[in-house]
């Protein structure tokens, strides 16, 4: 398949551009189109076939459900059975912005988007180019994140080559992706609501905005929570195996300089921890104590870079699980192969 590669601005795309890939859309082929989470890949909603289409390219399995993203709150009603003014409270201060809230779905959506759910996350995201792609297609667009299945989730523009050029007919361009990591998501079917996956609006970050609405924030840490659909797949693992290593700074060199003897070793690692690790194995670094927001955005490219760099094994320090650290810890918990407490 020919790629039609269109390169748009971020904050002021050009609507002849974006229009491209809403022609691909109404005519149920999916397209790869910039968020502030991560890349999508996505397709009409409201179309089985075009949803189907997402599952083939990417290799998803098909009970793993999809997000719905909307353009407007009346979009979103359209695919929701509950009244969403209920929930202004929320979606005033959550949306457009990268947290998912879960409803019932409506009539119209199609069993294949919810793998077989009656329930549906729906993000509105903040995007320019999503906004205005969902706007000018007028549907809502069922999107994962627009990478091969088991990859981690690509956050910029030569991941997205890299896995979806030539299966898919478009590629929206704009950039690296603001966030880096995927979205927070809230299911509001239960009472009271309870935090499915951590992402960029941190729990601390939810609490304080929604004061009020109590929200369950469950230990993300704890393996006997019950988890999500799709959550059971292990996503985000690089090709080498990937060790992460929990405990104080001396410890953790120590079991590290263990694991990586007399082998070719690379270390995830903090910009303030480089030079101790240096000895041990090759540093990768994701950024600065003090950007957390930077380790987030930089931590899947990483984690694509450690498959290229013919390792025997791969290392990761842990990072604080404050703020969007928790996500951190989340997703890189879900690459590992192994977690060692030391
Ligand atoms: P992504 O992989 O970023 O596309 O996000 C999709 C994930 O959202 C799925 O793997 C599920 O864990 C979660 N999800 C999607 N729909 C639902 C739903 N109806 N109920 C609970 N979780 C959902
Ligand atoms: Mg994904």
């Amino acid at each position: 398949m020919n790629t039609e590669i269109i390169q748009v601005d971020p904050i002021r795309p050009d609507e002849g551009a974006v229009s491209v890939a809403v022609s691909y859309l109404r005519k149920g082929n999916a397209v790869v189109f910039p968020t502030e989470t991560v890349y999508g890949l996505g397709a009409n909603a409201l179309d089985s076939d075009a949803v189907k289409s997402i599952f083939m390219v990417k290799g998803r399995p098909h009970d793993n459900p999809l997000l719905l993203h909307v353009s407007s709150l009346e979009m979103a009603q359209r695919c929701i059975s509950e009244d969403l003014s209920c929930y202004s409270r929320l979606t005033d201060k959550l949306w457009p912005g990268p947290v998912t809230l879960i409803f019932h779905k409506s009539a119209e959506i199609p069993l294949t988007a919810t793998a077989g759910l009656d329930t549906v996350g729906i993000r509105f995201p903040a995007h320019p180019v999503a906004r205005l792609m969902i706007e000018l297609a007028g549907i809502p667009v069922a999107a994962p994140s627009a990478n091969l299945s088991g990859k981690p989730s690509p956050t910029e523009e030569s991941h997205v080559l890299e896995d979806l050029m030539d299966r898919v007919p478009c590629i929206l361009l704009a950039g690296k992706t603001v966030f880096g990591l995927e979205s927070t998501i809230i299911d509001l079917t239960q009472d009271p609501p309870v935090l499915l996956r951590p992402g960029p609006i941190s729990p601390e970050q939810l609490r304080e905005t929604l004061d009020d609405i109590a929200i369950t924030i469950p230990d993300i840490s704890d393996e006997h929570i019950p988890k999500a659909p799709g959550m059971k797949y292990r996503h985000y693992s690089p090709d080498v195996d990937l060790i992460l290593i929990q405990g104080d700074l001396e410890q953790v060199v120590k079991e590290a300089k263990d694991l990586a003897k007399a082998s070719r070793a690379a270390i995830l690692c903090c910009e303030e921890h480089k030079q101790a690790f240096a000895s041990v194995a090759i540093p990768v670094v994701l950024g600065s104590l003090e950007r957390p927001y930077e380790i987030a955005m930089n931590l899947f490219g990483a984690l694509r870079r450690l498959s290229d760099m013919n390792l025997d094994i791969a290392i990761s320090e842990s990072f604080p699980e404050k703020g969007i650290g928790l996500a951190i810890m989340n997703r890189l918990s879900k690459a590992a192969s192994k977690i060692i407490r030391v």
